[in-house]
C-alpha cells in the first residue's frame, strides 16, 4: 500500500462521516466517545444513555415505589373481564411487541409479543407449527432447515423432530452465502410441515429473499418460520406483506435490549387460533388471575406466553425502538449498506493483499449488516485485537466478523478497526 492509498481511505471515511445524515445519533450511546472500536454491535448492541436513566428510574420509582402494586391495575382503572389489560407491566409484552411490529418488522398490531429467549420461542412456535401441520395432514412430518443456520435453531429443530416422531430435512449451503430459492425448492414438498430459516445468516451475513422463499414454502403447502435475530433493527422486514407465518428475533443485537433481553415472536393473525404451544403456563391462559383448575389458552398472542413477563429486561429496548422508529428502518438500512460497502472496499485494499478473503456476499442487496473476513490466523488475530480494545468476534472456520451497527458506528471507527486488523494479520503471518 502506498501513502496516497492510505490517505485516500482516510479522506473517504471523513467525507462519509461528514455526509452521514445519522452521524449525530452516535453520541446518544454510552461510550461512543472513546477510541474503542466496536465491531460487535450485531451481537450485543451498545446501550443508549437514555436506557441507563430508564433502568435507574424504574428501580427507584416503579419497582421500589409501586412494589407488588405494579402487577395490579393503576388506581382508578376499570378491571372487567380481562384484568390484565389494565396493568401496565402485564401489557408491556404486547405494547413493545406492537412497537417492534411497527418500527422494525412490518407487522400490524396484535401479532408480535415479547416473551422468552429466542431459543425458547423457537421451540414453542416450531413445535406448535409442526403439530398443526401434522394434524391437518399426517403425511407432513418433515422440518426443513439449513446446515449453516444458527446452532440453537438446528438443535431445537432436531429436538422437536425426535420428540414428535418427525424428520429433519437438511439444506446444504455455501457458508459464504445462504439459502437460495433453488435450494429451498429442492427441499420442500408434500412431506414438509414447517421450514425454519434465518433472514440474515449469522456467519456470512447473507440476506435471504424472504418474500420469495416464503412463497416457495407456501406453494409446497408448508408453514415457514423466519429467524430475524440479525435483521430486526438493521434490515427492513415486511412480515405481513411478505406473508410470513411465524417469526422470532433477538432484542439484544440491533434493538439494544441488553445482555439476555427477551426475544419477540410474531404469529400471523389468521394462524393464531390454529396453534397451541407446548409450555402451558398461567400467563398464557384465557383468564390469568382466575387461577382455574385447568388450562385454556387465551385468544390472540397471549397464548404464546408462559410465565411472568421479564419486565426489567424489556426496559432498554424501548429506547432503541423509539430511536429506530424516529430514524426509520429505510434510513438505517442506507447507512448500514454504506458502512458494509466501505468495509469491503477497505478490506480489498488493506487485507485481501495479505491473503484475507471476504466471506460475505459482495452484492449489498444480498448482504445484511455484517461482513465476515476469513484467514487461517483469525482466531489469534481476534485475541490480539481484543487486547487493544478493538472488538470483532470470531466464528469458525477462520472468520472474523465485523458487525457494523448503523446508529452507533462511524466510518472513521470502521477504518480504524480495519487498520488494526491489518496490523494484527501482518503480526500473525
Ligand atoms: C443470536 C441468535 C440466536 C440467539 O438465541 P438466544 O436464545 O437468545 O441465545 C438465535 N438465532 C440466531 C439466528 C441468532 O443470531
Amino acid at each position: 500500500m502506498t501513502i496516497s492509498e492510505a490517505d485516500a481511505l482516510e479522506a473517504e471515511a471523513s467525507a462519509l462521516d461528514a455526509d452521514d445524515p445519522l452521524r449525530t445519533y452516535r453520541d446518544a450511546f454510552v461510550g461512543a466517545r472513546t477510541s474503542l472500536v466496536y465491531f460487535d454491535g450485531n451481537s450485543l448492541g451498545r446501550p443508549l444513555r437514555a436506557s441507563v436513566e430508564r433502568l435507574a428510574a424504574f428501580a427507584r420509582d416503579e419497582w421500589g415505589g409501586r412494589l407488588i402494586r405494579g402487577w395490579e391495575p393503576m388506581p382508578g382503572a376499570e378491571s372487567e373481564s380481562a384484568p390484565a389489560d389494565d396493568v401496565p407491566w402485564m401489557q408491556l409484552p404486547f405494547a413493545i411487541g406492537d412497537t417492534i411490529g411497527r418500527a422494525a418488522i412490518g407487522a400490524a398490531p396484535g401479532q408480535t409479543v415479547v416473551g422468552d429467549s429466542t431459543t425458547v420461542l423457537l421451540y414453542k412456535l416450531v413445535r406448535a407449527a409442526f403439530d398443526a401441520a401434522a394434524a391437518a395432514d399426517p403425511g407432513r412430518r418433515e422440518i426443513v432447515v439449513d446446515r449453516d443456520n444458527f446452532p440453537t435453531d438446528r438443535y431445537v429443530v432436531e429436538g422437536i423432530a425426535a420428540e414428535r416422531g418427525g424428520r429433519v430435512r437438511w439444506i446444504d449451503v455455501d457458508v459464504t452465502a445462504g439459502v437460495t430459492a433453488d435450494a429451498l425448492r429442492g427441499a420442500v414438498g408434500p412431506a414438509t410441515a414447517v421450514v425454519v430459516l434465518s433472514h440474515v445468516a449469522y456467519r456470512s451475513g447473507y440476506l435471504a429473499d424472504a418474500a420469495t422463499l416464503t412463497r416457495i414454502a407456501h406453494d409446497a403447502g408448508a408453514l415457514i418460520l423466519w429467524d430475524l435475530c440479525h435483521s430486526a433493527g438493521s434490515v427492513p422486514v415486511e412480515a405481513d406483506a411478505w406473508d410470513f407465518d411465524l417469526a422470532v428475533g433477538c432484542t439484544y443485537k440491533y434493538l439494544g435490549g441488553g445482555p439476555g433481553s427477551p426475544a419477540f415472536a410474531y404469529v400471523a393473525s389468521q394462524l393464531q387460533g390454529r396453534l397451541t404451544q407446548p409450555i402451558q403456563g398461567w400467563m398464557g391462559a384465557a383468564d390469568v388471575f382466575a387461577m382455574g383448575p385447568e388450562y385454556r389458552p387465551a385468544e390472540g398472542m397471549r397464548r404464546f406466553l408462559s410465565g411472568t413477563p421479564p419486565i426489567v429486561g424489556m426496559l432498554p429496548m424501548q429506547d432503541t425502538l423509539a430511536l429506530v422508529e424516529e430514524v426509520g428502518i429505510e434510513a438505517i438500512r442506507r447507512k448500514s449498506v454504506a458502512l458494509t460497502e466501505f468495509a469491503v472496499r477497505a478490506a480489498d485494499e488493506l487485507l485481501v493483499p495479505l491473503g484475507v478473503a471476504v466471506a460475505s456476499p459482495r452484492d449489498p442487496s444480498l448482504r445484511g449488516g455484517h461482513v465476515t473476513l476469513s484467514h487461517p490466523a483469525m482466531r489469534a488475530v481476534t485475541a490480539r485485537l481484543w487486547a487493544q480494545d478493538v472488538l470483532p468476534d470470531y466464528r469458525d472456520p477462520g472468520g472474523l466478523r465485523i458487525g457494523l451497527s448503523p446508529l452507533s458506528t462511524s466510518f472513521a471507527e470502521t477504518l480504524a478497526g480495519l487498520r488494526a486488523v491489518e496490523a494484527a494479520v501482518r503480526a500473525e503471518s
